[in-house]
């Protein structure tokens, strides 16, 4: 396909026009959805554009793929069912015996990958706070040789913390690690881990790529020719593969991932703001926030800090109990697992998204609500969390 991109470019540009040549043959300005699961040949071998058969490549998802890789400035993009689909093809660049390094407080569905099944085949799964860089030093040059690979999410879900990417990066080429970045919550709009030094970086698209709660999907972008290599034998050997469909979904998001994500940030950081001043509360995590902890380093690496914002119902409010009033009490912000998307969603991190890692080192507290924030009006997003402050007052 030929690329009408100029390198000047910028993302916004990107988003609406990456992997989106119009068709050649009808002018189509929007690529149509091939949904064919299998190509002509002109005699055999004789491939018309490489296309053989529909787990192994297809024109939609390949413009997808194009989409991703210009959008994280990476040279490859691979296209996944989920983002644990994702995920699951990244973990097969482990060999058994190697050690996983997966930061503490990483999606609960990234963990219980690592830990209840690739566990099982030999890989030995650890888990750091990477925002602590002399754990992480120690992680490095333990015994038994350094991790082959570092999982880093940032901003991490649900306790919102700054990861340093291109620290991280450093430190874990130095002693012969690979680094993945899971950038769902920020997106290339506000973050591009290659470009600071990441190996790959990994998206769940079911969130902001995709963007209205309608697709799952999953999408991995690198510079390394040699990495790409092995992702794609394993994306066709093992064929979690999105659907032509599911790839038009999410490159029709990708159209106005910029807009959408300067509408979501600004109106968090007003709601992060409003709910430090609440009775109610006593923490909000957002790193826009004067009081967070990597605060200058969110300024550094991130466009924005992002519209994710978690908080804690105080216990002299209530706490767990409060907690769980409150979520069921909001009339716009739905209670609904997933974020990312149009509309406001709120949840219980400890018994929802992050069921799976109860009891573990990963645990999150009871009473942290999180907020996926919308494209709402603020000032509404913000009357309905008031009236669900006062509804959920008395059991
Ligand atoms: C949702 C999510 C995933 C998993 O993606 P699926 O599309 O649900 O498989 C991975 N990482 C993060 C940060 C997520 O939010």
């Amino acid at each position: 396909m030929s690329d009408p991109l100029n390198p000047t470019d910028h993302i916004e540009t990107l988003a609406v026009h990456a992997g989106g040549d119009p068709d050649p043959v009808t002018g189509a300005v929007v690529p149509p959805i091939q949904m064919s699961a299998t190509f002509k040949q002109d005699g055999v071998g004789g491939t018309r554009s490489g296309f053989e058969y529909g787990r192994t490549d297809n024109p939609t998802r390949r413009a997808l793929e194009e989409a991703i890789a210009a959008l994280e400035n990476g040279a490859h993009g691979i296209a996944y069912a989920s983002g644990l689909a994702a995920t699951q093809n990244i973990f097969y660049l482990l060999e058994p015996g190697d050690r996983l390094l997966v930061t503490d407080d990483a999606y609960g569905g990234t963990w219980r990958l690592a830990e209840q099944v690739w566990q099982r085949y030999g890989v030995q799964v650890d888990s750091v706070d990477l925002c602590d860089l002399e754990a992480l030093a120690a992680k490095l040059s333990a015994e038994g040789g350094p991790p082959r690979m570092v999982w880093v999410e940032t901003p991490t879900n649900p306790l919102l913390k700054v990861v340093d990417i291109s620290l991280v990066a450093r430190l874990a080429a130095a002693s012969g690690a690979l680094t993945v970045v899971d950038s769902t919550f920020a997106t290339p709009y506000l973050q591009r881990p290659l470009e600071l030094g990441a190996d790959l970086v990994i998206h769940s698209a079911t969130k902001y790529l995709g963007g209205h709660s309608d697709v799952v999907g999953g999408l991995v972008a690198t510079r390394r020719d040699d990495l790409a290599e092995r992702l794609r034998f394993h994306q066709n050997a093992a064929g979690a593969v999105p659907s032509p469909f599911d790839c038009w979904l999410v490159m029709r998001g990708l159209r106005t991932l910029a807009v959408r994500m300067e509408r979501a940030s600004a109106s968090a950081a007003a709601i992060a703001e409003w709910l430090t001043r609440r009775p109610e509360v006593s923490a909000v995590n957002y790193p826009g926030l004067a009081d967070h902890a990597q605060r200058e380093l969110a300024e550094r690496q991130m466009r924005r800090p992002g519209a994710m914002v978690s908080f804690v119902v105080s216990d002299v409010a209530g706490g767990e109990a409060r907690a769980r009033r409150f979520v069921a009490a909001t009339r716009l912000f739905t209670l609904a697992e997933s974020l990312g998307a149009v509309e406001s969603l709120i949840e219980l991190p400890a018994v929802m998204t992050h069921l799976s890692v109860a009891h573990t080192a990963l645990a999150v507290p009871p009473s942290l609500v999180r907020l996926s924030v919308g494209i709402e009006n603020v000032d509404d997003l913000m009357a309905d969390l008031d009236s669900a402050f006062a509804a959920s007052a008395d059991a």
